[in-house]
C-alpha cells in the first residue's frame, strides 16, 4: 500500500519526455528514466534514441542566479579581506618606523654613555 503509493507520487514528479522518432518522425512519449536510450519507435518499429529531458527555465535561471548570488559574496570577501591585509600593510610600516625611531635613540644613549 505504501509502496504503491510512493511510486506513484514519483511517477507523477517524473515527467515523461516527448519527442520525435528520429527515423519515421512520429511523436513517441518516453518516461524521464529512458532519457540517453534507444527505444523501438512505436510506429516503425527501428531503435531512436530517447532525448535528455529539456532543463525548465525556472529551475536554469534559479542556477544563474545561484552562481552570481556566490559571485557576489566571494566578491564582498575579497574586498574585506583586502581592507584588512591594506590595514596591516599600514600598520606594519608604523611599527617598522617605530622601531626604526628607536633604534637611533638607543644607538645616541650608548653614545652619549660612550662619552661619559
Ligand atoms: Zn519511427
Amino acid at each position: 500500500m505504501d509502496t504503491a503509493k510512493t511510486s506513484l507520487r514519483k511517477t507523477e514528479s517524473d515527467p515523461d519526455i516527448f519527442f520525435h522518432c528520429q527515423h519515421c518522425k512520429a511523436a513517441l512519449v518516453a518516461n524521464k528514466s529512458a532519457a540517453g536510450m534507444n527505444l523501438a519507435c512505436q510506429k516503425c518499429g527501428q531503435q531512436t534514441l530517447v532525448p535528455q529531458p529539456e532543463v525548465p527555465s525556472t529551475v536554469a535561471a534559479e542556477f544563474v542566479d545561484e552562481i552570481q548570488r556566490k559571485l557576489k559574496e566571494n566578491e564582498s570577501q575579497r574586498a574585506e579581506i583586502t581592507g584588512y591585509i591594506n590595514q596591516l600593510t599600514i600598520q606594519l610600516h608604523r611599527w617598522q618606523l617605530r622601531l626604526q625611531t628607536l633604534n637611533e635613540r638607543k644607538a645616541q644613549l650608548e653614545k652619549d654613555l660612550g662619552g661619559k
